[in-house]
């Protein structure tokens, strides 16, 4: 069970995408899968509503909370978590499909799901996604037009939870522009720039 030799990627193939509401993950992993068309983007399961434009099964599998719960007890999540009163999770089988097949897989999920995945696969990569700042964070997050005002006070509030364990990342790698921040995580995900943890 040596150390992986220099640019060795396997260790990795696991990809976690973690970050506060409203500092730009979709738009970033959106971007990353126009660069890399060979890296599989898990779709998660969600008892939330589709916000308008949302496709199902493209976004996100919609599911009523009995079929969640069912999921959950059958062990058919990799993970899972309440966020801001819905429960999201990763169906399992497609993810360990594509490692299985050499393909470097990518979740985006929220913090509780980020460290149940450190837990069960320790050789995932964390990425935690980085607003420039705090008031860039609330603009962004009020800005959306899409939530009530509860549902914007919530995701603050969980904005602030999360940003307080930036520090169990692997990487912390700031979004000033979606661009940028996609091809540093391409960048990552293909093995160049592995041992950088703040970019
Ligand atoms: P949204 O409702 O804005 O689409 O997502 C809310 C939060 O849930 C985001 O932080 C998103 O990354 C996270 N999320 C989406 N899918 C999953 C999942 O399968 N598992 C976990 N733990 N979080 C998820």
């Amino acid at each position: 069970d040596g150390e992986p030799v220099a640019g060795d990627t396997s260790r990795h193939r696991l990809t976690v995408v973690s970050g506060p509401s409203g500092v730009g993950k979709s738009s970033v992993v959106g971007e990353l899968r126009k660069l890399e068309p060979d890296i599989y983007f898990s779709v998660s399961v969600t008892t939330r509503k589709p916000r308008p434009g949302e496709v199902d099964g493209s976004h996100y599998h919609f599911v009523e909370r009995a079929e969640f719960d069912r999921m959950v007890a059958d062990g058919r999540l990799l993970e899972w978590a309440e966020f801001a009163g819905n429960c999201y999770g990763t169906p399992r089988e497609p993810v360990e499909r594509a490692l299985a097949a050499g393909r470097p897989a990518v979740l985006e999920i929220e913090l509780q799901g980020a460290r149940q995945v450190r837990a069960a696969m320790p050789e995932a990569r964390l990425v935690m996604l980085m607003p420039p700042s705090w008031d860039e964070l609330v603009g962004r997050l009020t800005g959306r037009g899409t939530e009530s005002e509860a549902a914007v006070q919530a995701r603050l509030a969980e904005a602030e939870r999360e940003l307080a364990a930036a520090g169990e990342f692997d990487v912390r790698l700031v979004n000033a522009d979606v661009g940028t921040a996609a091809a540093r995580l391409l960048d990552l995900i293909t093995g160049g720039d592995s041992s950088a943890a703040d970019i």
